[in-house]
């Protein structure tokens, strides 16, 4: 019997439940923070989040909107403000055309992303997902009991997939593909010639959807933006995700959204119908006024996200054994550490993979990293660079010292 079939006979839990995997980045969050609550002073470098404060604007936005008695449920899909200044930010970024009835407003991109899987994905479909991907990917489409087919990117091409890799991959049963650009965990990005490509393949195969996962778009250090929503012979098949987390520092308020096809869009709003309703009322206000005030305050931290990347890329040189690619956007670094598999720890431990490595970092130095093998690469290590520069040159000095004794 496999480990899942002796778990069902003796838990009363679903056998969905039992087949997924736990957020591998929020776990490590939680053992880092667990570690911090005994004493120990952790640097947490797992959880990808701005450490930056939500600028002022939006905050009064909240208050105001609190002060206005702004307290009641919204119409599901998000309040038609919301929805009409995103089609306006779809407009003025990405020259995308919307009309506010393909737009569902979600708590967090996270709960857009799980819409537009559950809403499409039937049982057995296939779902090809560029590796390495998002942690919460793979888990959502088993949650949709669909099929997740990775599709390696080399090293070589920055982990991004080819145009002729989708081509291969792609099967009768292929319902949807799932990227994010820039990409967490690698920081790679599509540029427009080869997006093009990748609507090329998607335009001679009409059964095949796309959900591209665009929530890193202001935290790009190439300049460029491409969204695949832009080639218009597949544009209809694209779904376009987005939020603010990221862009505007809002983790906590949770909000997000997607874009797509009319008929698409009445699905997920139909899905978030029965499970959350609309997103919180106060963060939708919030939301119209950071949309609103425009890039200004997200292009300062993403900035600041370039600087630490580099000094990150300055400090890891320094590290053998860490080869880290150049990442283009989003804040992480995710190494080849493939090195260290085999050595000896002090305490007479072998590092047999990632994980152990993770783990050892995190109980020798004191510096929370998440293992490759959740995003699909199980010979890397992703650190989030979205922590402060003194932060950073410490985790880094820590990290080489811990190295060095295996
Ligand atoms: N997509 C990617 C690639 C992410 O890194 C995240 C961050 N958790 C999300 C989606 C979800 O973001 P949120 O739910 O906070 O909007
Ligand atoms: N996107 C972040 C990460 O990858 C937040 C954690 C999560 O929601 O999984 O670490």
């Amino acid at each position: 019997m496999s480990d899942t079939a002796t778990l069902a006979a003796v838990s009363p839990l679903s056998d969905r439940l039992l087949a997924m995997n736990e957020s591998a980045t929020i776990a490590m969050a939680k053992k880092g923070r667990e570690l911090a609550a005994k004493g120990f002073d952790v640097i947490n470098l797992s959880f990808g989040e701005p450490d930056f404060q939500t600028p002022q604007y939006i905050k009064d936005a909240a208050k105001q909107a609190l002060d206005d008695g702004y307290t009641f449920y919204t119409p599901v899909p998000g309040i038609p403000e919301l929805r009409q200044a995103i089609c306006v930010k779809f407009k003025r970024d990405n020259n995308l055309d919307f009309l506010p009835n393909q737009i569902v407003v979600s708590t967090g991109a996270k709960q857009a992303l799980a819409n537009a899987v559950l809403s499409l994905v039937n049982p057995g479909e296939e779902v090809i997902v560029f590796s390495p991907y998002w942690v919460s990917y793979e888990e959502m489409v088993k949650l949709a009991e669909g099929v997740p087919v990775p599709l390696v990117g080399t090293l070589e091409n920055n982990y991004k997939a080819t145009a002729s890799q989708l081509e291969a991959a792609i099967t009768p049963r292929t319902k949807l593909i799932m990227y994010s650009s820039p990409c967490n965990p690698t920081g790679a990005v599509f540029s427009r010639e080869e997006l093009g490509a990748i609507a090329e393949v998607l335009a001679r195969h009409p059964q095949v959807y796309a959900l591209a996962d665009e929530i890193y778009e202001y935290i790009n250090f190439v300049g460029e933006h491409a969204s695949l929503a832009n080639f218009d012979e597949i544009k209809d098949r694209v779904i376009t995700v987005n939020g603010f987390s990221k862009g505007y520092a809002m983790t906590g308020w949770r909000l997000g959204y997607l874009a797509a096809r009319a008929d698409i869009a009445a699905a997920c709003e139909k899905m978030q119908g029965q499970v959350t309703s609309g997103t919180c009322s106060i963060a939708q206000r919030a939301g119209v006024a950071a949309l609103a005030g425009g890039r200004a305050s997200s292009d300062a931290m993403a900035a600041a996200y370039r600087r630490r990347r580099d000094l990150v890329l300055e400090a890891v040189k320094d590290i053998p054994g860490l080869n880290t690619p150049t990442p283009s956007g989003a804040f992480y670094i995710f190494p080849v550490v493939s090195a260290f598999f085999g050595r000896t720890a002090p305490d007479g431990s072998t590092i047999r993979d990632s994980s152990d490595l993770a783990l050892f970092l995190l109980n020798d130095a004191y510096v929370s990293s998440v293992s490759g093998e959740a995003f699909g690469a199980p010979e890397c290590l992703r650190f989030s660079t979205a922590a402060a520069d003194e932060k950073l040159v410490e985790a880094f000095r820590r990290i080489k010292v811990s190295l060095a004794k295996l």
